[in-house]
């Protein structure tokens, strides 16, 4: 505070100087005979130095730091009214003795006016005006003591007492001033800077309304969001302009209305979220505002902040609802599947009921989806989704797990025999035909149920269980519905010790290739040999290839393994006749690896196989999944002079329309139509006709499959088909035993 106010001072600390010296040659006019020039010069050469001096220390300390004033330069500028009050004291007490009385008084009453002056104009340091008051105070009223005036002493007294006190009174409220305009200053610049940011977020305008509530000032941003310009919504009514049609109909949005109602009845407000129409269209908006009051307090209108937050409402509103239904079908998606699980575990634990969870899975959409693509894919779940959804009762949830994978959580379940009717029926329903486009689509469903809390207490564990059971229902075939039962984790736990051992199986050389005879039709010759992979573990003793290619396929073991088969294949082939072929077996999941044509090449040669020799074995299921990938590595390898089989024919989705899709050299019926064809299915036996004719027609040739005894031969060999594969000719046998299989003269050495 002292700082801030010598600051103040300082300006008129050269004015203080002048007064003073003014004054001196007042006393030099009246002293100067009487007491001599010497005396009275001297005394004011000194006052004259003392205030020089003293007015370029206050010069040069007012540009200090305000708040740092160090107690010696305080000091210092007391030094300056307290000495030349004392030089007045001296004025007053030796000369006036000298001077007539007149001059006496004359005197006192100048140095009255200076300590007035100096308490009116405040030209030092409050300290050192009180201390310069003080000092010339006692100094006059004692000078009129010695003359003897007792009444004119004590009114000089009393004078110097209220020019020292309203000295003290001035200070107070100059610090008190100058400590609210300098809050004032802090605050305005708070406040600009705050401003500024506000005005540079880009979402954010400042609105202001007067009192019959109509847009003031309307800032460019404010008259974006407005969707006009600044002038012409200047002066328009607020909500005019941000009510759409209902100003006319003056029925607002329940937002609107609020927002109108505090407008109203001068309400402060803040964050209020309101519906706003702007040219049009709907958009939300945050306002904040605080009515305006002027000097008198009377309401002068509105001013607030506001913001348009459509995007982020309508985000949150997405992303509330995407958190809790599937986007594709609409149905609760397995967040709120697992809560409405876990509410039914709890429900049954409380009133020892039941509940129970249903897994479905839709046998061949895999094939729906990769034929007719996943637009179709799509059409098809959504009328799945309906059909489901129309099969629920109150107490029933049914929702989307993904994929192809639905779910179905019922609260409370009285007996067993109600879940199996429930799951039969969702068979039943599932596997009626769609309608999609212009395709009439089959496919079927599988169920696996699990009963809450007999199968699982925990959501986890139920839906592990149920879905072990659905895996089951899978596995024998698809199109029913199995239960969950203790037994299914051994068969989990099976299949994870069995995928352990396939691991290892090549490492550990379990595997081994067979070898069945393809003969032809009429002259019963070998054309070729069929290399079919044995797998004889150490852990599990034998096992089918119906058993573990598939694992194979699912851990994508399969491409190590068939990498082997044709290296090996080839290998053994190459002690054959040359005329005589080798047939492999290739899985899509090994035709679709990018390096499977230099795998193949490098096989044929390292081994030195003639290309010709090499017949692969693709399925239909190639086409399924990214049939360009697969038919351009096929296309590789018959630019090479191999050939392909299409294998087990008629087994897969749909069927004649493949044939076309590539040159394949050789179409395998699969056994199933010859089996049926023996037993005078006319379903086989038109599909055999049908296959034979197609195939001869686009110069391919045809082999069936699993012909097991002379009959079959003779009714194939009737029905046009060039090869034939089977156990009457030949069972998947040995290398060594297919070299039996030919004279010595045919072999070359092996
Ligand atoms: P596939 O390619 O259709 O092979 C023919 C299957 O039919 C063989 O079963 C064979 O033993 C069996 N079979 C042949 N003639 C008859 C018959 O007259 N009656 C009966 N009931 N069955 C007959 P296998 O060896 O059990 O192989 C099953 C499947 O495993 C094969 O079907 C093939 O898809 C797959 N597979 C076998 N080896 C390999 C391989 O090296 N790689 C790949 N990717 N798959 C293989
Ligand atoms: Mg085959
Ligand atoms: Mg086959």
């Amino acid at each position: 505070m002292h700082g801030l106010q010598s600051s103040i001072f300082a300006d008129r600390t050269w004015l203080r100087a002048f007064a003073h010296v003014l004054m001196g040659l007042f006393v030099i006019r009246l002293y100067q005979e009487p007491i001599g020039a010497l005396w009275v010069w001297l005394w004011l050469g000194a006052l004259i130095t003392l205030h020089v001096n003293g007015a370029r220390f206050d010069r040069s300390v007012a540009g200090l730091a305000r708040p740092s004033m160090a107690n010696a330069v305080f000091r210092r500028q007391m030094l300056t009214p307290v000495l030349s009050g004392l030089f007045w004291a001296i004025s007053v007490l030796a000369f006036t003795p000298f001077g007539p009385v007149e001059y006496h008084v004359s005197l006192v009453l100048a140095l009255c006016l200076m300590v007035g002056a100096s308490a009116i104009f405040l030209t030092a340091t409050p300290l050192g005006l009180v201390l310069f008051a003080l000092i010339t105070g006692i100094a006059s009223a004692v000078s009129f003591i010695v003359q003897g005036w007792w009444f004119a002493a004590v009114v000089v007294a009393l004078f110097h007492v209220v020019c020292v006190l309203g000295v003290i009174q001035a200070a107070r409220s100059f610090i008190a001033a100058r400590i609210t305009e300098d809050t004032v200053a802090e605050k305005e610049q708070v406040v600009s800077l705050l401003l500024r940011e506000f005005e540079e977020n880009e979402a954010d305008w400042l609105w202001e309304v007067d009192t019959s509530r109509r847009l003031r000032s309307v800032s460019p941003r404010f008259a974006f969001a407005l969707g006009s310009g600044q002038e012409e919504v200047e002066g328009r009514p607020l909500l005019e302009l941000i009510a759409g049609d209902s100003w006319e109909s003056g029925k607002f949005a329940s937002s609107l209305h609020d927002l109108a109602e505090r407008l109203k009845h001068c309400e402060n407000f803040s964050n209020l979220l309101v519906n706003v129409t702007i040219r049009g269209e709907r958009r939300w908006w945050e306002l904040s505002g605080t009515p305006m009051r002027d000097e008198r307090g009377r309401f002068v209108g509105f001013r607030g902040v506001g913001s348009d937050v459509t995007e982020a409402r309508n985000s949150s509103e997405k992303i509330a609802y995407l958190a809790r239904y599937d986007t594709l079908t609409s149905l609760p998606n397995r967040l709120q599947l697992t809560e409405a699980l876990g509410d039914a575990l709890v429900f049954a634990e409380q009133w020892r009921t039941r509940c129970a969870l249903l897994m479905v899975d839709l046998d061949r959409f895999k094939q729906v989806n990769d034929s007719l693509g996943h637009l179709v894919g799509d059409k098809l779940l959504a009328q799945v989704s309906a059909r489901l959804l129309s099969m629920m009762s109150k107490d029933e949830l049914c929702g989307r797990l993904g994929g192809d994978e639905f779910a179905i959580v019922i609260r409370d379940v009285r007996d067993f025999e109600t879940v199996r009717a429930i799951a039969r029926k969702l068979i039943d329903a599932l596997t009626e035909p769609y309608q999609v486009d212009q395709h009439t689509l089959y496919v079927g469903a599988s169920v696996g149920s699990a009963i809450g809390p007999r199968d699982g207490k925990t959501v986890e564990e139920l839906m592990r269980n149920a879905d072990l059971a659905l895996y089951r229902a899978k596995d024998i075939g698809g199109g029913t519905h199995c239960e969950f039962e203790q037994s299914l984790h051994a068969n989990a736990e099976e299949r994870r010790t069995l995928e352990l051992s396939l691991r290892e199986a090549l490492n550990r050389e379990e595997m081994v290739l067979h070898y069945q005879p393809v003969v032809d039709a009429r002259s019963e010759n070998i054309v070729s040999f069929e290399a079919l992979v044995r797998w004889n573990s150490k852990d599990h003793g034998f096992v089918s290839p119906v058993k573990f290619i598939p694992l194979a396929e699912e851990t994508r073991l399969i491409v190590p393994i068939g990498k082997w088969v044709l290296r090996e294949a080839c290998r053994q082939a190459r002690s054959w006749p040359e005329h005589v072929k080798v047939n492999v077996n290739v899985s899509p999941e090994q035709l679709l690896e990018p390096d499977f044509y230099e795998d193949a090449l490098a096989a044929l040669a390292e081994t030195g196989l003639r290309p010709e020799r090499l017949e692969v074995e693709v399925t239909e299921s190639i086409f399924l999944r990214d049939a360009s990938v697969a038919r351009k590595a096929l296309e590789q390898l018959m630019s090479l002079g191999c050939s392909v089989a299409l294998d087990d024919f008629g087994t897969g989705y749909s069927s004649l329309g493949y044939i076309r899709k590539l040159q394949f050299s050789t179409i395998k019926v699969d056994r199933t139509f010859v089996q049926g064809a023996a037993q005078n299915s006319s379903e086989s036996l038109a599909i055999i006709n049908a296959v034979v004719a197609m195939a001869k027609s686009l110069n391919m040739s045809t082999t069936a499959e699993g012909v097991e005894t002379a009959e079959e031969a003779e009714l194939i060999r009737r029905m046009g088909c060039d090869k034939i594969q089977g156990y009457y000719f030949g069972r998947p046998m040995e290398h060594e035993d297919a070299l039996k299989l030919f004279d010595g003269r045919e072999l070359r050495s092996a």
